[in-house]
């Protein structure tokens, strides 16, 4: 089994989905008390969204990549950022490293496609819906996303910053979420991306009335097929 190199922190309430998750997964496909080779590196969140406040992606890039780097040195053989926003930096966290990055937009444009998904509507903070990175590489990857409207765009991420990531889930905002929901799919939406790690602990991929691609699961999946060996394509890459 290879090692899993996780960047967490980001927040720390997803990460602790991303552990359970591996760890649950390796279980149940090797059985009784098999459990996931881990290394995580968990980070000062406060730090990070300073600098997503003031644009400092290159600091971000240089921060995370440092923590990269260790995760390798610890003896990772792969690594994943357990946060889609920060992945406005992935090429350069990659490029510090060896090993493979598994990248949490590569993953879920495949299992988009593989559900032959072509217009997800995606949930996730500010960043992520409105930098361009998510949208540029999902359509190279041959996926059109949708986003919010700007209100709607508001609302999600203040929903992520201002209570999930602190450790508030909220009826009421899982209500406002699935009227935006609503809202997209009358304009042909035809899937919902949960595009924020913390969104799968207020919205049930499951039980929308849309496909939900949760990125946390997807994500965790991935690196277990890594782990387990399943995935020859990226290891020979
Ligand atoms: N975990 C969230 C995401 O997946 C937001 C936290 C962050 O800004 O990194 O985007």
């Amino acid at each position: 089994m290879r090692t899993i190199g996780l960047i967490g922190g980001m927040s720390f309430e997803s990460s602790a989905v991303y552990y359970r998750l591996v760890n649950e997964m390796v279980r149940e496909r090797l059985g009784g008390l098999a459990s996931a080779e881990v290394l995580m590196h968990s980070v000062n969140f406060e730090e990070i969204v300073s600098m997503q406040k003031a644009g400092d992606w290159d600091g971000a890039a240089r921060r995370l990549g440092d923590v990269a780097l260790k995760l390798q040195v610890g003896g990772a053989d792969c690594v994943l950022i357990c946060t889609n926003t920060m992945h406005l930096i992935a090429e350069q966290v990659a490029a510090r490293i060896s090993v493979p990055l598994i990248h949490i937009i590569d993953e879920t444009a495949a299992s988009l496609k593989a559900a032959g998904r072509r217009r997800p509507l995606l949930l996730a903070t500010r960043y992520t819906m409105e930098h361009g990175f998510y949208a540029d590489r999902m359509k190279s990857l041959g996926v059109e996303i949708a986003v919010p409207e700007a209100e709607d765009r508001t609302i999600v991420h203040d929903i992520i910053f201002s209570e999930l990531c602190a450790g508030k889930v909220l009826d009421s905002s899982r209500e406002k979420l699935m009227r935006i929901i609503e809202r997209e799919m009358a304009k042909g939406a035809d899937s919902i991306i949960l595009g924020c790690t913390e969104i799968c602990l207020i919205l049930d991929p499951n039980n929308l009335p849309l496909p939900g691609f949760d990125t946390t699961t997807i994500h965790a999946k991935a690196a277990i097929e890594f782990s387990l060996g399943a995935d020859r394509k990226r290891e020979a890459a």
